[in-house]
């Protein structure tokens, strides 16, 4: 499928340049000078720019309040980046093998900053930058600025919300593939070959967990045969134009469940709902977690919920805000996260049930993922 055809509408210079623009004053607000930005999502997020090959060469977006950005990069990468949507308005320095970036970058940094540097910055880049600089004060992203990329805008909505209609149309052609006596491993390459179909460019969990698999969070998919009478959790996602897809759904093979696999699957339906309901204007990040949890604790099964209740998704499908006890982030409109309570019931079964969801302007949470969540039965 054709980005121009039907796809979304591209990001613009002037996209990155706000992006930029308040990812700055965000930083000013949290007490930093500036961002020291490497290659991974923060860089594509602030200029459009992913390299090709991310390596040992540096490269470094600087950031700093009432200074134009700069980048340093590799002099062979700077067709590259000067041809990214969103490089327009940064000043290259391109350096080249057998000089040294970190004395050439030096001089754009104040050595007496404090900086928030992207997670992705290689330990080589930190100390080189630290060695250099050794007044300067380096925090990762992370901790400086958690919710950099987590307040999204229409245009991310939007691929959002496509990434996830195209994981739903996954789940529903799934429900039609024969599980039984064939290997997780099977279920899980038709679920991969899907999201492909469904215009997925990258294709980054297929999790088929079956009978007592089904009970380990971690499980991805393995050589067990799947029976009759088995619960399976499928778990599956990936990127599509550059936004996240992550959804969780867990079917029964055949159709006679027993009363406890029926109760659980419910008990955990209901508590994702609760966690969906939990998302208004006011609510934090914990409030999803405890009203999710709440549920559950409430049957008894409160030491069988292994995890969070929920991660934020993006460009990434792991990163800020993350539902769970002690955050205390308040929700904004534009947050985009998964909830995802599961209850795992060791050696025996598991159940997950997972939407993400964006907070929309009217602080009221809205479902990216809307496939049957009742118990569904696969042959
Ligand atoms: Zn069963
Ligand atoms: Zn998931
Ligand atoms: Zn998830």
């Amino acid at each position: 499928m054709s980005a121009t055809a039907s796809g979304p509408v591209p990001f613009t210079g002037a996209d990155y340049a706000a992006r930029r623009a308040r990812a700055l004053a965000q930083a000013t607000a949290a007490g930093y000078d500036g961002l020291l930005v490497a290659p991974g999502p923060d860089l594509h997020y602030l200029t459009g720019y992913l390299p090709i090959a991310i390596t040992e060469r540096l490269t470094l977006l600087v950031l700093r309040a009432g200074a134009d950005p700069i980048m340093i990069l590799p002099i062979l990468e700077r067709g590259d980046a000067e041809r990214a949507p969103g490089t327009g308005g940064i000043a290259l320095i391109d350096w080249a093998d057998g000089q040294d970036p970190f004395a050439a970058i030096a001089p754009s940094i104040d050595g007496a900053a404090r900086y928030a540097i992207s997670d992705t910055a290689w330990a080589l880049q930190v100390l080189g930058v630290q060695e250099a600089l050794p007044g300067v004060h380096l925090t990762a992203m992370t901790h400086a600025l958690p919710m950099l990329r987590a307040v999204k805008d229409a245009a991310e909505i939007a691929r959002l919300a496509a990434a996830g209609a195209a994981a739903d149309a996954c789940f529903e052609a799934l429900l039609l593939v024969r599980f039984s006596g064939r290997s997780e491993n099977d279920v899980a390459a038709d679920l991969a070959q899907m999201l492909l179909d469904h215009g997925h460019s990258q294709v980054d969990f297929t999790v088929v967990g079956s009978g007592p698999n089904g009970a380990n969070p971690h499980h991805e998919a393995g050589p067990r045969i799947i029976e009759q009478g088995d619960m399976v959790v499928l778990d599956f996602g990936g990127l599509k134009d550059g936004y996240g897809s992550d959804t969780s759904r867990t079917v029964h093979v055949g159709g006679a469940p027993t009363s406890e696999e029926v109760e659980v699957h419910d008990l955990v339906r209901r508590a994702q709902q609760a966690g969906f309901e939990a998302v208004r204007p006011g609510a934090t990040c914990q409030d999803v977690d405890r009203a999710a949890r709440a549920v559950i604790s409430a049957a008894g099964y409160g030491d069988r919920f292994l995890h969070r209740t929920g991660h934020g998704i993006g460009t990434t499908t792991h990163e800020p805000p993350y539902m769970v006890e002690g955050e205390e982030q308040p929700l904004l409109p534009g947050m985009a996260f998964s909830i995802e309570p599961g209850v795992y019931l060791a050696d025996r079964f598991g159940v997950r049930i997972e939407d993400i969801v964006v907070v929309g302007e009217d602080g009221m949470g809205r479902r990216m993922n809307t496939t049957n969540r009742e118990l569904q039965f696969v042959g």
